[in-house]
């Protein structure tokens, strides 16, 4: 028996089934043996001290695949957001991005905690707000309103869907934010599923953004690591408060080459993580009281209130027959990834619908 905290995650019953059908999240991944082998051959020094080769590599190429001077390689994800905030914004400064974000629901309070901003949410159908409702929210630069510092938006939208921001709309938004004298910030978790989905160069994608961030852990299959991109001068001072935070590593190269080998050989693969979700969305949407949100990407959000199912009993009837979903934003969240193949879609299908017998 295990006793329950409230923040430490429970540890599985040693009995626990271990997932036949792993839809919970596409950070679930595990390496590959391919991915294994790359970081047992991998060059290694002191990322600390400058010299690891393979975290340099890593850096170099996502600098050139965003277009960007430079790059910095930092454990999480949810580090790249904190330490690109502590860049760009001081204590009081208020950041602009949707009612949705990442920033507002799932860094644990860490904005009010450690960077001090405040964060204005817009509202807005699948995670996106339009280039009118940006400029409504531009406040007076009076000394009452809080000085408006950065706007921050997620490609893909998480919990709008994993859906893709055109990229004309991305550019009329960072454009109104430079006309404000603010930066732009583009929380990239899934930003290679947005830029495979629509078929535009990652560089292109985020040529309006100061600073931008790619999720190793997601789709691409990496067991750690994410890459902030910008300017030479951002990156410098992102040094500083990767080293005040204490995300500065030793032989970071072991994890960088895991990185290095999900750009060579993972992206072009997220197509088929579509073209799964989209099978998926299909076989959701015959099922009686389903509504299901058609996905742009590799996430698969379906509210179930219609059949008279609980989402936390749907989720336990599930989990009992190996297959994993999450709940998010009052829906259930099903991904596609690495390890899910097509063969797994029609027996999730037939599972889910299963599940959601009153
Ligand atoms: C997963 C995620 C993050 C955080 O990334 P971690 O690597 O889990 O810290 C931030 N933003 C979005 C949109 C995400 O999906």
């Amino acid at each position: 028996m295990y006793e329950s905290l409230a923040w430490t995650p429970a540890r599985p019953a040693p009995d626990a089934p271990k997932p036949r059908i792993n839809l919970y999240s596409d950070t679930q991944t595990r390496p590959t043996p391919a991915m294994k082998e790359a970081m047992m051959r991998a060059e290694l020094g002191d990322e600390q001290h400058g010299d690891d080769p393979t975290v340099w590599e890593l850096c170099d190429r996502m600098a050139a695949l965003m277009g960007k001077e430079a790059a910095i390689f930092l454990p999480s994800g949810t580090m790249c957001n904190v330490v690109a905030i502590l860049v760009h914004c001081g204590k009081g400064d208020e950041v602009v991005a949707h009612e949705t974000a990442h920033i507002l629901h799932s860094e644990g309070g860490t904005h009010a905690a450690l960077t001090g901003v405040q964060i204005m949410g817009l509202a807005g159908a699948r995670g996106m707000f339009t280039p009118d409702q940006l400029r409504a929210a531009i406040r007076p630069r009076t000394r009452y309103a809080p000085p408006q510092r950065l706007l921050e938006i997620e490609q893909t939208a998480n919990i709008g869907g994993g859906a893709v921001w055109p990229l004309e709309v991305l550019t009329e938004l960072t454009g109104i934010a430079r006309e404000q004298g603010w930066a732009t910030h583009m929380d990239g978790a899934r930003l290679l599923n947005a830029t495979v989905a629509a078929g535009i160069a990652p560089a292109e994608m985020v040529a309006g953004f100061d600073s931008v961030w790619l999720d190793f852990t997601k789709g691409l299959g990496a067991p750690l690591g994410a890459v902030l991109c910008g300017s030479r001068q951002f990156i410098d001072q992102a040094w500083r408060w990767k080293q005040r935070l204490g995300g500065s590593m030793r032989q970071g190269g072991i994890c960088a080459a895991a990185c290095i080998h999900a750009l060579d050989h993972h992206v072009e693969r997220l197509a088929d993580d579509h073209a799964n979700a989209r099978a998926l969305a299909r076989g959701l949407a015959q099922i009686e009281g389903v509504v299901v949100e058609q996905p742009d990407t590799n996430l698969v959000f379906f509210d179930i209130a219609g059949t008279g199912v609980p989402i936390a009993t749907a989720q336990e009837r599930l989990a009992a027959q190996g297959v994993w979903v999450s709940a998010l934003g009052g829906r259930l969240r099903a991904c596609t990834h690495l390890d899910v193949t097509a063969a797994m879609i029609p027996e999730a299908v037939d599972a889910i619908r299963g599940a959601l017998v009153a």
